[in-house]
């Protein structure tokens, strides 16, 4: 029987390990990617939540953030949580100076869009293509999609309409933490992706 393709964690900084968690939980084999080598194990890549000028400065230096470009453009599934959402995004605003993303969501995101640290709220999510209960969705300093572009699709709204959740092919976002709320759905949403594009 063949192996699950094993799937990895972009470990450069951030809640690597409650994404792990999620991930193992589910059945996944997962391992932390910091190198080159380590991403061309992986059949796809979640970049966790933490401090996107960091993640995007280490991957520079790890010189892993080319073959990350490179991976996307090739149809990898990736999943980004909160800053791991910065880094997905095709335009950053409110970024820090020279910061960078990876790209390949055709949306505009707007980083610390709800206010600082003790801002941080939690609340219940409708996400319709998740059915039924609401998502748990915790926000620590999260961005918010300002425009989703014509590839990209919102999953989910806050009832003010701000876009938190988007989806573009094998690409997903979210502008909060589902890892820290054992909120799995989005994780099998990802794995459901890495299985299909591995098929
Ligand atoms: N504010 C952080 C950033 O800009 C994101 C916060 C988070 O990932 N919880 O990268």
């Amino acid at each position: 029987m063949a192996l699950p393709p094993a799937v990895g964690v972009l470990a450069l900084q951030g809640d690597v390990r409650e994404h792990q968690q999620v991930l193992t939980d589910l059945g996944a084999e997962v391992v932390q990617v910091r190198t080159p080598a380590q991403l061309d194990a992986v059949s796809g890549l979640i970049i966790p939540g933490g401090e996107s000028s960091v993640i995007d400065k280490l991957s520079r230096i790890f010189e892993i953030a080319g073959p990350i470009k490179a991976r996307i453009a090739a149809g990898m599934p990736v999943f980004g949580t909160c800053a791991g959402l910065i880094m997905l995004a095709d335009t950053v605003l409110d970024s820090i100076n020279g910061q960078q993303s990876f790209g390949g969501l055709d949306v505009t995101v707007r980083r610390n869009a709800f206010g600082s640290q003790n801002q941080s709220f939690e609340t219940q999510l409708a996400v319709p293509e998740l059915g039924e209960p609401a998502v748990h969705a915790t926000f620590i300093r999260g961005p918010v999609v300002e425009s989703v572009g014509p590839q990209a699709r919102a999953m989910a709204s806050l009832p003010d309409g701000r876009v938190v959740a988007v989806a573009q092919g094998n690409l997903l976002g979210t502008s909060f933490h589902p890892e820290m709320n054992g909120e799995a759905r989005f994780h099998r949403y990802f794995l459901d992706l890495v299985a299909e594009h591995s098929a």
